[in-house]
């Protein structure tokens, strides 16, 4: 069985349209995909849709969140079409929108003719870095997303502006709340210096409720592969793979999966 649960569509900062990933993962021979943008289930819908029998789509959600780092939340089968779900979203896109005034105002006032309604014209959903990166490679300012990121949107750099965001433990919560499965997308990125860290962190999560750890994620080497997945039956979790896939430069190519085991069938409705 082959499942990719971990995409990006234009609702968020992916190059393809939800239907075009259907189409692009269908010829692939994917069985199973899972549409998480950040922030927003606004694309699901349009996935769920246009799969029809030809795959079947999970609805999900990544969810940024913030404790002393920031860490992702992926929301498998959240009740995306529940208005109270929808009005708490919508709460977590105010905290966005937040951020992404002050920081058209932070990378106007160092010069760069950056403008949020410009982008909010190209832009269907939720706007994110990575389209201010896009204005500045417009404006000339840079060459590429990259260079973007590492001179002054990136972490701590001059345009940067830290979002308010929900904790980790709330943004479980939040899935929970409406019938989702939390799983706690690409584990590596969390730097931890050392295994217990880890695993004291991880403890916390599992308290609050985590169902799963992305153990599968395609940066990880083999060996951090079967930690993660160690880590995650020591705690009766689920396992889940992805390809994080956001463009061609971004993520890993398509077609790329992961076969899930029975158990994480069974938690995640897979069929
Ligand atoms: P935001 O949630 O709006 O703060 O944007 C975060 C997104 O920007 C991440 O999900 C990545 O897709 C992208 N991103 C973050 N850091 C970098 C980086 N150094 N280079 C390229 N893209 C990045
Ligand atoms: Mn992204
Ligand atoms: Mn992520
Ligand atoms: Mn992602």
């Amino acid at each position: 069985m082959k499942c990719d649960l971990h995409l990006h569509s234009t609702f968020s900062d992916g190059t393809l349209t939800p239907e075009q990933l259907v189409d692009e993962q269908y010829k692939r021979g994917m069985d199973c995909i899972a549409v998480c943008d950040h922030d927003t289930v606004a694309g699901v819908e349009h996935a769920v849709k246009h799969a029809e029998a030809k795959l079947q789509v999970i609805p999900s959600v990544e969810l940024s969140t913030f404790c002393d780092r920031e860490v992702h939340v992926l929301g498998y089968n959240v009740a995306y079409k529940d208005s109270d779900f929808l009005k708490e979203m919508n709460t977590v896109a105010n905290y966005r929108e937040e951020r992404n005034a002050q920081m058209a105002a932070k990378l106007r006032e160092y010069g760069f003719d950056v403008h949020l309604d410009r982008i909010k014209e190209r832009k269907k959903s939720v706007i994110g870095r990575a389209d201010f990166a896009e204005e500045l490679i417009k404006t000339g300012a840079v060459k590429n997303r990259k260079e973007a990121f590492d001179k002054y949107i990136g972490k701590d750099k001059c345009c940067y502006v830290k979002s308010k965001r929900l904790t980790v433990t709330e943004a479980i919560q939040l899935c929970l709340r409406y019938g989702g499965f939390p799983v706690l997308a690409h584990p590596k990125s969390l730097r931890f210096q050392t295994k217990q860290q880890f695993e004291d962190f991880l403890e916390t999560l599992v308290k609050a409720g985590l169902a799963g750890i992305e153990a599968l994620y395609f940066s990880h080497n083999i060996f951090e592969r079967k930690y993660y997945s160690r880590q995650a039956q020591k705690h009766g979790l689920i396992i889940t793979g992805g390809s994080d896939y956001h463009s061609r430069e971004h993520g890993t190519p398509l077609g790329n999966s992961f076969n899930p085991s029975k158990y994480t069938k069974m938690i995640l409705g897979i069929k």
